[in-house]
């Protein structure tokens, strides 16, 4: 079949794109013709679906459990008749220490909802990288999973903090999303389990080339109810059984899918652990047996968490009762930690059996090779990056092209945004680098404009997944020398958002923690405001990284292993508060903002429950103290002195964008994973 359908490849056309999507005459017809795919050019997708079907192109396969695509910033699709309600994006309520407004008010915002696919920063980089992959010609097709209901909503309760609920959107009306007649089967102890394949295309930033993404939907009126709902909700865990069926249809419906609509592919890419069962699915279909190391050759993994809840472990009795004996067999024979085990563990799986492996950035590969010594000589780290074409404001994008003599072909080249420094004595370009960023801090203020924010007041921010070891409240830990700082120093506005799993009792007790502490400064709303947005997402994520004067970050050090949100920041010139960690140890003596806190040295991991929130937020508010001072010399009231050192840590965090930008990372996934 894969013959029939390599030479299909060389002729591959419309007829044959369109004939294989389905209900196309009823449902996609509208919107789809020879010359456009949903307002976008079909060509590119002519082309990338020969170069995948083709056995002369070298193709990877890049496995992920969610993408952030984030269509509401980056390359919305076109829809030739209304939208459906449920894909618009819902209201979102906000918590304040004005609750008078909260009660009122709440942000509406008029867009196609974005695809919910994903649950936070591994999301975000699968989209990331996918499109970055776009960018530069790569043939690579993403694969993951059409969750039918998202992640979840939040809501926020006062004294409950999170209160989660089920989402709802429409994937059958959503732009640029389009079901297959393809379907496959897994066969398992409880049964068949039928898949249907979806793609989404991602188009690069010129809309000239693309790669597509499958999605594996268990949704289907042949499967039992039970097995109907597995591709439901992202990162459902109140059950192991839950868990081993969704990493089934990523890991070995993924691989069948692959070959179901005839890709072929050289390089099968685990980011993360989740798809490590489709080493499994590769190994008993294929001559392995024969040939040792003939399939696992191909596979290579990245890993992106030393936190232990990131690590995929499951009893050997769970794993028995679902996977046929061969599959099983395999499983004890590439995931077993030692021996006697009794746990099924996939980090191990991917490492035991993949030639190559990496951390995610150059802090994270020592900690990893800390944490899995047997492994420790193949473990390279690759740094992550963001993708400048969604992360990057329209203003910075504007201001750039002003000077394109200095900046020249950046799209093409983000290693340029590093020339931002040849610009450092121009005082007007000082000025109008500061003017760029009051305009992404007035759209902020637009949105939030019930709220009274000022362009004027010094605005910080904290978003991202609540998780323990990113100390969510940390700021909190003492706030009345916040306060203080506000009545002594000059107004603050605090802008926070994030999401906690929903079995997480944790993260759900930091939130209302949040809630409480915003509460108790509700008399001195004079000076310091405190918002708090509920279903942080891709949305908020460029509107806060955009707009605010300094993103704070404050994990407890080594734990996380990159973060991104702060590189979405520095290509917008907003300067970081940072804890030593993950990608800011790369950026250390760059002078992009502030480091403070407990430095991770030694070969000691520590414990990530160990939060040192006494010693750490001490330190904080010695250097916000600082901060605010230095703004206050910045801005004066609406009058920017443009001499500031302010101005030179923003020119500082641009030209390190040019380094940690995704082009960047899939250039070195390119050189030194799949080659
Ligand atoms: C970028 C992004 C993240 C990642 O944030 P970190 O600071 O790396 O944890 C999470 N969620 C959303 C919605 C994002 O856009």
């Amino acid at each position: 079949m894969k013959e029939t359908l390599a030479q299909q490849g060389a002729t591959y056309g419309y007829e044959d794109f369109i004939g294989s999507i389905d209900d196309f005459e009823n449902s996609y017809s509208p919107d789809i013709n020879p010359k456009t795919y949903f307002g976008f050019p079909l060509i590119p997708i002519l082309n990338a679906e020969k170069a995948l079907l083709s056995t002369d192109v070298k193709s990877v396969a890049y496995f992920s459990m969610e993408y952030g695509i984030a269509p509401s910033i980056y390359h919305s699709f076109g829809l030739s008749r209304p939208l459906d309600e449920k894909n618009q994006f819902f209201n979102h309520e906000v918590f304040s220490n004005y609750w008078l407004c909260d009660y009122i008010f709440k942000i509406q915002i008029d867009k196609t909802l974005d695809i919910p696919l994903y649950g936070g920063g591994l999301g975000v980089l699968a989209g990331d990288a996918i499109k970055s992959s776009a960018d530069l010609g790569y043939s690579v097709a993403g694969i993951g999973i059409l969750w039918n209901k998202g992640y979840f909503k939040q809501n926020f309760w006062y004294k409950h903090g999170q209160v989660p609920e089920e989402m709802t959107w429409n994937p059958r009306r959503y732009p640029g999303l389009i079901p297959l007649k393809t379907m496959v089967t897994v066969k398992t102890k409880e049964g068949e389990l039928h898949l249907r394949v979806w793609k989404y295309y991602i188009y690069s930033w010129d809309q000239e080339r693309v790669c597509p993404i499958l999605l594996i939907d268990s949704n289907l009126p042949q499967n039992p109810e039970h097995f109907r709902k597995l591709s439901d909700q992202l990162y459902r865990s109140d059950h192991p059984w839950w868990k081993i069926f969704q990493r089934i249809i990523l890991g070995i419906g993924g691989v069948k899918a692959l070959e179901s609509v005839g890709y072929s592919i050289d390089c099968y890419h685990l980011n993360e652990g989740h798809a490590a069962l489709s080493i499994l699915e590769k190994y008993i279909s294929s001559e392995e047996k024969n040939h040792p190391g003939s399939v696992r050759k191909n596979f290579v993994y990245t890993c992106h968490t030393p936190v232990a809840a990131g690590h995929d472990r499951f009893p050997v009795g769970e794993v028995e009762k679902i996977l046929l004996p061969e599959y099983g067999q395999a499983a004890h024979q590439f995931g077993k930690e030692f021996p006697h085990s009794d746990q099924i563990n996939l980090t191990f799986m991917s490492l035991n059996t993949c030639p190559k492996v990496n951390a995610v950035a150059v802090k994270h590969g020592e900690i990893m090779r800390m944490q899995f010594p047997l492994f420790a000589q193949k473990i390279i780290s690759i740094t992550n990056g963001v993708h400048i074409h969604t992360w990057m404001s329209e203003s910075f994008k504007k201001l750039l092209d002003q000077y394109e003599s200095v900046f020249g072909d950046w799209r093409r080249s983000p290693e340029n945004l590093s020339r931002i420094r040849d610009l450092r004595d121009d005082q007007h370009f000082r000025q109008n680098l500061f003017a760029a960023h009051q305009v992404n801090k007035r759209n902020l203020m637009t949105l939030l404009k019930p709220w009274g924010l000022e362009e004027d007041v010094f605005t910080l921010a904290w978003a991202r997944r609540i998780a323990g070891y990113k100390r969510p409240a940390l700021i909190f830990h003492n706030f009345q020398r916040v306060v203080d700082m506000a009545y002594q120093l000059g107004k603050v506005q605090l802008i926070l958002a994030g999401k906690a799993h929903p079995n997480d009792n944790i993260g759900a007790a930091h939130i209302d923690e949040i809630l409480e502490h915003i509460d108790a400064v509700n008399e001195h709303g004079k000076v310091i405001k405190v918002l708090i947005l509920e279903n942080y997402d891709t949305y908020f994520g460029k509107l806060l990284t955009n707009c605010v004067d300094v993103w704070l970050n404050n994990p407890l050090p080594p734990f996380e292993a990159s973060g991104t949100s702060g590189m979405k920041a520095i290509l917008n010139g907003v300067l970081q508060l940072s804890t030593l960690d993950g990608w800011v140890v790369e950026a250390e003596h760059d002078d992009i903002g502030w480091i403070f806190g407990y430095r991770h040295q030694g070969p000691d991991i520590g414990s990530e429950a160990d939060l040192r929130l006494e010693e750490d937020s001490a330190a904080l508010y010695q250097i916000l103290e600082s901060v605010i001072r230095l703004y206050y010399a910045t801005n004066r009231q609406g009058t920017i002195n443009a001499q500031s050192p302010w101005l030179d840590k923003m020119i500082n965090c641009v030209a390190r964008g040019g380094y940690f930008n995704a082009q960047r990372m899939m250039q070195e996934y390119f050189e030194k994973m799949w080659h």
